[in-house]
């Protein structure tokens, strides 16, 4: 999980005087203050919701241009299409990868389909509540937008699941059927297969330099989960403009800190 959000102000010092701290969080410093600065560029041109998905586009395209330039010298992965065993986790999002999510909705379904997701999104989202990803991994609850093994935003997904790529398919399917004994391994240094640490480490440090961008011009840059805040924003687009949602409306879908685990509230 990442840091707590620092003051906006101290950013840039703290990224600089204690980089052993960010690394810990699977930070890059570099990407973060750059993401940070850039979308703050952005920012002063506009706060408006087609401003903040052009920014968050923005954010992913260079996050992408970067893990491409660096996947050669990494590891290879085994991650393809129809592998969905990492699937079943808390995904973190900001306000503007969730608008993005929306968007895309909104524009691959008619009004009947986007009502019947908006039932099964809330149902999932019920499932998840107060669970970390350990439980859901336990539970095999996986993501609201996983059908068939396939992720149907697969164009739209959030920062977080861009960044997690895996040395074997194995080494995830046995995270989501033997949680326990795989984490044990792991600890153990037994364990055969890995995720990969470089692009998790400028997937974090890019959407933590966002949410740092919007907390320092005012705007929520809160993390929520995906599918639980999918859930309330479905049922609010049904009864009002997305321009009148507020993060009130969302605090049911934060990650907060419960026994050690981020979880999001028992809200539905
Ligand atoms: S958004 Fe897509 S890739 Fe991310 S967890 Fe959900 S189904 Fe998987």
């Amino acid at each position: 999980m990442l840091p707590k959000t620092l003051g906006s102000g101290r950013l840039k010092d703290s990224v600089k005087s204690t980089p052993q701290k960010w690394v810990k969080h699977l930070i890059e410093p570099a990407t973060l203050e750059a993401i940070f600065c850039d979308s703050k560029a952005q920012l002063t041109k506009g706060k408006g919701q087609n401003n903040l998905v052009e920014i968050v586009n923005a954010v992913i395209d260079d996050t992408d241009a970067l893990w491409a330039e660096l996947e050669p010298e990494q590891p290879n992965h085994a991650c393809h299409k129809g592998c969905s065993w990492c699937c079943h986790q808390n995904v973190s999002v900001t306000w503007p990868e969730l608008l993005k999510v929306l968007l895309y909705l909104v524009k691959m379904n008619n009004k009947k389909s986007i009502t019947s997701l908006a039932k099964s999104i809330k149902i999932h989202s019920q499932k998840i509540a107060g669970k970390s990803s350990n439980h859901r991994f336990d539970k095999k609850l996986a993501c609201a937008f996983l059908k068939g093994n396939r992720c149907t935003i697969h164009s739209a997904r959030p920062l977080q699941c861009r960044g997690g790529f895996s040395e074997k398919e194995q080494y995830c399917r046995d995270l989501l059927e033997n949680r326990t004994a795989t984490q044990s391994k792991i600890q153990n240094r037994t364990c055969d297969g890995k995720y990969l640490v470089a692009p998790k480490m400028i997937y974090n440090s890019a959407q933590l330099g966002l949410s740092q961008a919007l907390h320092d011009e005012n705007l929520d840059g809160n993390m929520y989960e995906l599918t639980a805040a999918m859930a309330i924003l479905m049922e609010h687009l049904e009864s009002k403009s997305l321009n009148e949602v507020t993060p009130d409306d969302l605090a049911p879908a934060l990650l907060t800190k419960s026994k050690g685990e981020y979880v999001t509230s028992n809200f539905l």
